[in-house]
């Protein structure tokens, strides 16, 4: 059987509005590098780590995207509902030109039901944090996923195949291509 270069693949979206180091904290992670002027001339918005956790090798593929509403409104109508989400305050370095405050954060985390973490993307603090607190909370999910199936009877399991090898059109009704792109 053929070694794969990895057990799992997560993908994850950066979303926020131009300006916030959605790219310096992709760098940060990635290459462990920081570079102002760099990033904003080439725009690099997308990269790869690997990295293991319990002993699996997890791909992370992360992209960046700017503008969050609009994001956050396509992730709420086409993502599963079990979804991770983080919400990050970056930039926790220029303390003294803070415009929102960490209670401020929290608060709106806690009203979206998502956790909060503040990040600099220039002196690295909580950068791993964030990634890995995705990728853990992705890995729980999945493992519990498969758990279930598992744990499924023969018959439900033979069903759930079915279902999920179902053709994108459904009683008549034309899926979006979007739609179907659930996880
Ligand atoms: P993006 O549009 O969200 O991808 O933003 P960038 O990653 O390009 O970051 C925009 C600018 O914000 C960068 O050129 C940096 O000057 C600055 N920046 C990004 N992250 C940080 C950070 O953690 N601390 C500080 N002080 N500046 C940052
Ligand atoms: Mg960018």
């Amino acid at each position: 059987m053929m070694n794969p270069e990895y057990d799992y693949l997560f993908k994850l979206l950066l979303i926020g509005d131009s300006g916030v180091g959605k790219s310096c904290l992709l760098l940060r992670f990635a290459d462990d590098t920081y570079t102002e002027s760099y990033i904003s001339t080439i725009g690099v918005d997308f990269k790869i780590r690997t990295i293991d956790m319990d002993g699996k090798t997890v791909k992370l593929q992360i992209e960046s995207f700017n503008n969050v509403k609009q994001w956050l409104e396509e992730i709420n109508r086409y993502a599963c509902e079990n979804v991770s989400r983080l919400l990050v305050g970056n930039k926790s370095d220029l303390i003294s030109k803070k415009v929102v405050d960490l209670s401020t954060g929290q608060d709106l985390a806690s009203s979206l039901k998502i956790p909060f973490l503040e990040t600099s993307a220039k002196s690295s603090d909580n950068v791993e944090r964030a990634f890995l607190t995705m990728a853990s909370e992705i890995h729980k999910r999945v493992a519990t996923e498969g758990a279930g199936m598992q744990a499924k009877s023969k018959e439900a399991r033979a069903q759930s195949a079915k279902i999920n090898s179902a053709p994108l059109w459904l009683g008549g009704e034309k899926q979006t291509p979007e739609a179907s792109n659930c996880c």
